[in-house]
This record gives structure tokens, sequence and C-alpha cells, in this order.
């Protein structure tokens, strides 16, 4: 090559071509024109609820498909989910690791007098985003550090948040089918890898509407929960056709579990107090409760010893360990019932045989936790955990440094097959905007490198070839002078 450069016997444009080769090929390109910068690839999770599923669910029927996961991973048995049990909260919860106080979404039923705006899970408020943007859930922050998420009904994962909705995701429609939600999720996941999502979130509405309609107790619900194993089932069948079951960390959790109500257990606030003097903002067994302006100490009053099967807080007297009381969403006054108890106005409001929503200590409103997969232990069984540190799990095999949030990977490093280093690397965020920048900088760079190199040369042939010692001293001799310094 060097000879094809002195004898200029080639064209120069195939003898840069020759150097710039090698240096190109560092900066290799993809089919789209996109860098690679031989990221590894981002492990995969699919985090999966079936809404109500309580932890003992699992032992009540035959469940082969809950079973086989168990075995082939971790199981906690003991999960304490953010207070109030309810759908809403619980499931921003998972996603966020923060209590209902921080992450924002305190009820399924809200007022925030600084929006002077009300949130119903039953309307269509949930697509006003401010509610959700007191935090920022998984998907979002994945996205942000260049991953990409799949949603399949998840609460809030149809709402723009900070900006950005799921990369991939279906608009919340209860008729849509657990295998179509299923089969999108796959498909998501086994995409081609520059569009295939590294975050998976499905929801389903059982076991928790038959829960809440047939009462937990009730010998029909052995059936709703052989379903839902089935349903479970078809999940592994699929993630097994779509070579994926191997390679994606399945966590199946819930948001809360269920308790009987009776319908002896009934409490009317009307015998106590009148509807004049409040607004009734989210229903039992957690109501809150907002006083009309300057009533609150006489609304306070006539509750406080009302029903021995009631407890009334103030906000600022809600306990502790609650982590419920610092949002302007959580009303001045709340009511708990106790377990299998029901506040109402009067009984002419719907009964329901089974409810959520009782205090997260109790063990019937706790929710069943199973995962699998490479990053999960295999046949290993933790005792307990809080539901908000499922989010640093989630985030720590995702390689994705987690916001702050209430929980804690310390908690549940256990479950995990490698134990986390004291700082755990995540993967750079993908580059995905073409970029000609590194071609044009090797480009420029071998142009100087080959001048470099014809300078050298011609100084060094000038000494050595015979036919070049008639050229005039005074040209090459700065060079000579130059090339005896070297
Ligand atoms: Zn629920």
């Amino acid at each position: 090559m060097l000879g094809c450069l002195l004898r200029g016997g080639c064209g120069p444009v195939v003898c840069l071509w020759t150097l710039l080769l090698p240096l190109v090929s560092l900066h290799r390109l993809n089919q789209h024109g996109l860098r690679d910068h031989s990221v590894p690839d981002r492990p995969k999770l699919l985090l999966v609820s079936f809404d109500g599923f309580r932890w003992d669910y699992v032992d009540r029927v035959p469940t082969p498909n809950f079973h086989s996961l168990m075995n082939e991973g971790v199981t906690v048995e003991q999960v304490e989910n953010a207070y109030i049990t309810k759908t809403f909260p619980d499931h921003y919860s998972l996603v966020t690791g923060l209590y209902a106080e921080t992450h924002g979404i305190v009820a399924n039923e809200m007022y925030d007098p600084t929006l002077n705006r009300s949130f119903s899970m039953e309307t269509d408020s949930i697509y006003d985003s401010r509610w959700w943007e007191e935090a920022v859930p998984l998907w979002v922050t994945i996205q942000k550090a260049g991953g990409r998420s799949g949603a399949a009904m998840w609460p809030g994962s149809d709402v723009k948040i900070h900006g950005l909705y799921p990369t991939q995701y279906l608009p919340y429609n209860a008729s849509v089918s657990f295998e179509t939600r299923v089969e999108r999720i796959i498909e998501w996941l086994s995409a081609p890898k520059e569009e295939a999502v590294d975050f998976g979130v499905l929801y389903w509405e059982e076991p928790d509407k038959s829960g809440h309609s047939l009462g937990p107790q009730s010998p029909r619900m052995d059936a709703v929960i052989v379903d839902i194993d089935e349903k479970l089932g078809f999940l592994i069948n699929e993630l097994k056709k779509a070579r994926l079951y191997e390679t994606v960390n399945l966590i199946v959790t819930s948001d809360h579990g269920m308790t009987q109500l009776f319908s002896d257990k009934i409490i009317e606030l009307d015998e106590y107090v009148s509807r004049d003097l409040y607004t009734w903002v989210d229903k039992s067994p957690v109501v809150g409760i907002l006083p009309k302006e300057g009533k609150l100490e006489e609304v306070y009053s006539k509750l406080v010893d009302a029903n021995p099967n009631m407890v009334a807080y103030k906000k600022k007297d809600i306990p502790e360990h609650f982590h419920y009381r610092h949002n302007i969403r959580i009303m001045p006054i709340i009511l708990e019932a106790k377990e299998g108890w029901t506040i109402v106005q009067n009984r002419t409001a719907p009964f329901m045989l089974g409810n959520h929503g009782y205090d997260n200590t109790l063990r019937s409103m706790q929710p069943v936790f199973v995962a699998r997969g490479p990053a999960f232990r295999r046949d290993y069984v933790k005792i307990s955990m809080r539901s908000v540190d499922i989010y640093p799990l989630m985030c720590h095999i995702l390689a994705i440094h987690p916001l702050p949030n209430n929980g804690s990977l310390l908690n549940v490093k256990d479950l995990l097959s490698q134990q986390p280093t004291p700082s755990t690397p995540s993967i750079p965020p993908r580059v995905k905007e073409y970029s000609y920048a590194p071609v044009m900088g090797s480009f420029f760079g071998v142009l100087m490198v080959v001048g470099f190199l014809v300078v050298y040369i011609r100084q060094v042939t000038l000494k050595q070839l015979p036919s070049l010692k008639h050229r005039s001293r005074e040209m090459s001799q700065p060079l000579l002078q130059e090339d005896l310094h070297l």
C-alpha cells in the first residue's frame, strides 16, 4: 500500500478506503444505520397482577401452574402492601416503590382541593395526567433511560404521565380477554431486538370481581381460582412457545387480598352525623370525609366514638405505620372499618359480600407473590417483605437506577440468584439517533495519518533513492533537518 502511495499507481480514494476500513468497522452500523455500542441486552421482566389474588388462594384448590413457578422460583409468604389496600393506590405503589401519600394516588375515589377536581376509577377523570405526576412509574423511567415498555391494561398505563405513554400499550377495555392481552405482551417481548420491550406489565380483573360479588368464603370462588391458575398456565405456555420462558423474569403478584363481609356488620353514618355537614369522598372500608367549612371539630366529635367497629382519625392522627398522612388528597377525617364491617350512609347503598381496603397488616389484605426467571433463586421461600420493595428489585433486574422510593433492595436481595454488588451496574441508554460523526472523525483522522506518512516516506526516500539525489538541497534541507530530529 505504501508503494501504491509513492508510485501514485492506484487511485487515492481506493488507498484511503483501505486505511479507513478498519477504523470504520470500530463503529459498526447496523442495517438501519444506527450505532451499535455493543451494549449488552437489557434483561427482560414481566410483571403480572391478578387483581385481588389473596396470598393463600394458591393452597385453597389445586393450582399446578402457580406451584410450578414456586418450585422453579421464589415465593414470598407475607407481602405487606401499601395502605389503603385498594386497586389504584396499590398498583401505583408496585410500579413506583412509593406509599400512597407520596405517589399521590391515595384512593380509588379522590378529591384534590388544589386542583378542585375529583378522581374516580369509574370515570374518565383517571386520564387527567395531574393525578399521576407526583410520581414516575417504572415504564416512564425505563423509557427515559433508552429502554422500552409494554403495558396491557395496568392501572394508569394508558395515561400520559410526564409526557410519555408506555412504548406499547392497550387502552383500558375490560372486555379484552386475558388471552388477547397475553398475545400482545408476547408480541412486544419477542419483537426484533431494536423494537422488543424490556419491561412488560399485565393486568387481569379477576379474582377481584368475583371476590366482591361472591365473597372469598364462597365455595364458588374455587372455580374462579382454578380459572386464574389456568390463565397463568396459558401465559407460561405462550412464553415457552415464543422461546421467552428461560430468558424473561416473571413476577406474578396482586394489589391486595379480599375479606368476607356480613350483612349484619354494617355501620350507617346517617345515624351519627348529618350529610349536610360533610362530603363523602371515598368508599368503605376507609371512608374519606371532607367536613364542610368550619365543621371539622363538629363532624369529628360525632364520629369519634360513634361505633366500636369503626375508627375515626383526624388526618394528623393517622398512625405513622400506614404512611398515609402527608398528601392534600387525604381527607381531613378518615373512617376505618374493622375487618368484615362495611361503612355506608344508609342501607340503600349496594352491598358486597367481599371487600378490601382495610389495614394492610391484616393477612386477608395481603397479595400473592411468586417469581421465576434467570434473576431469581430456585425453590426458595421468603417469609415477608413489603410491596414497595418490589420496585427496587425490578430496577435491579432491569439494570436501571431506581428513583427515590420507599422500598429497599437490601430487604429482598435474598430472592436473587446473584447477589448485587454495592454499586449495581446499569446499562447505558441505547443511542437511537442516526450518527455519522464517528465515520467523519475517522476520515479526518486517517487523512492526517496519511498526510504524515506521505511526508515521512518522502523524506526517507529522498535520502535513500538515488533517483532523488539531484533534487534541490534548498527544498529538501528543511525536511532532512526535521528528519534528523526524529
Ligand atoms: Zn384491586
